[in-house]
């Protein structure tokens, strides 16, 4: 995995390169509770060179709302951030985010609202059960449940989804219900031919992330982060070992 991207350092026909990364789970290990996530500090000065090296560009790609991510993941200007599964985009700049505006149909605000109470009613009363909106979804996490509320909140939360929403993902602990169809892999693509990137680095931990690496071709990088099935080509055992690749990367890269 580390000489795989070492070696693309090194190649210049792989220009325009994107590197696009997961951040739960694949930069920042996993917290009991999300809002301590932070990226591993070794991560920083790698993915500083990356977005300043020439043909390079950089995207942090994630579940969590764009608002969040900006402010858990510290992206360096140049960065592009692409939040709630795909459904949100924006740039970093030097004075706050350029960011593309989601602009939703009143019946899509009025299912946001409906599922968002319907939700409620599946969160309450099950301790570690709770429930977060988003610009275009409402999740339904588990993390901190006793084994049978998580399992019956999360069929709930399914099934909730298959009535209402347009997109349902169930990852680790969450089921996101999206009012509207997006993917990771439909955003990382999009991403990738307004850039005209010719060779495309992507790593995730989760289920969501397999939208990403299927999205992708047999001359791009795929990297699965931990353990379970994938359709990535290379795995990285945790956190740690990427981003000592990435530091590896990073180093091999022409100044
Ligand atoms: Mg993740």
């Amino acid at each position: 995995m580390r000489s795989t991207l070492e070696g693309l350092a090194h190649d210049g026909t792989a220009r325009p390169l994107l590197v696009a990364l997961d951040f739960d789970g694949t930069l920042a290990p996993l917290q009991d509770d999300p809002s301590l996530s932070r990226m591993l500090p070794d991560a920083v000065a790698p993915l500083r060179t990356l977005v300043e090296a020439p043909g390079v560009s950089l995207a942090l790609v994630s579940g969590r709302a764009l608002h969040d991510l900006h402010a858990l993941a510290e992206g360096p200007v140049g960065t592009y951030l692409i939040g709630s599964h795909g459904a949100e985009r924006a740039r970093v700049m030097r004075h706050g985010l350029d960011r593309d505006v989601v602009q939703l149909t009143d019946e899509q605000a009025d299912r946001l609202a409906t599922l968002g109470a319907r939700a409620a009613e599946i969160a309450r009363g099950r301790d570690g059960v709770w429930v977060e909106s988003k610009p275009t979804a409402v999740v339904v996490h588990t993390r901190l449940a006793e084994h049978d509320d998580a399992r019956d909140a999360e069929s709930k939360a399914l099934a909730l989804g298959d009535e209402l929403g347009s997109g349902v993902l169930h990852g680790k602990d969450v089921v996101e219900i999206s009012v509207l169809r997006a993917s990771k892999g439909e955003a990382l693509r999009a991403l990738r031919d307004e850039l005209g990137a010719r060779v495309v680095v992507y790593a995730g931990d989760d289920v969501t992330d397999e939208h990403a690496f299927a999205a992708l071709t047999e001359h791009d990088v795929t990297i699965k982060v931990g353990a379970g099935d994938t359709v990535a080509r290379l795995r990285a055992a945790d956190p740690h070992e990427l981003v000592d690749a990435l530091v590896a990367l990073a180093a091999a890269l022409p100044t």
